[in-house]
């Protein structure tokens, strides 16, 4: 229930590619060409070794939630409850995001439960990527 509009972020021309991604249904992250590490969020250099020798790479768009705190109260295109959670994806980083198509409560979101990426557009702009349980809705 979006009644209000809920903020969103601002594209810059270091996560445009990102956002892209995101409008075109994929998940994007970053690799490493000097050492192979595949991070996120996006950043023009590697975290891990500094080599700005890096490519934009698609996610499998499967993870598992790795925490979450549940919100309880009600915040602009939010409906409470909702859960904040982490998801550790497939290819190793971590991303915050919201899980949809369950219950926002803690029997129905078990730690390292799979899940999967779906994506919600927001604006012409802007998609975000969601996570829902895997093999959980079909489609
Ligand atoms: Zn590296």
């Amino acid at each position: 229930m979006a009644d209000a509009q809920r903020p969103l972020p601002q594209p810059t021309p270091e996560t445009q590619h990102y956002w892209d991604g995101a409008k075109a249904g994929e998940l994007r992250l970053q690799t490493c060409s000097g050492c192979d590490h595949t991070y996120f969020p996006p950043r023009p250099f590697c975290p891990s070794c500094g080599s700005r020798d890096v490519k934009v790479t698609k996610a499998s768009g499967k993870g598992t939630l790795h925490s979450y705190v549940i919100h309880h109260r009600e915040l602009p295109g939010f409906s409470a409850p909702y859960a904040i959670a982490v998801v550790e994806l497939a290819e190793g980083p971590r991303l915050m995001t919201n899980i949809v198509g369950c219950k926002q409560t803690p029997e129905a979101l078990q730690l390292d439960m799979d899940l999967e990426v779906t994506f919600e557009k927001q604006t012409d702009d802007i998609t975000l990527p969601l996570f829902k349980p895997a093999n959980g809705g079909g489609q």
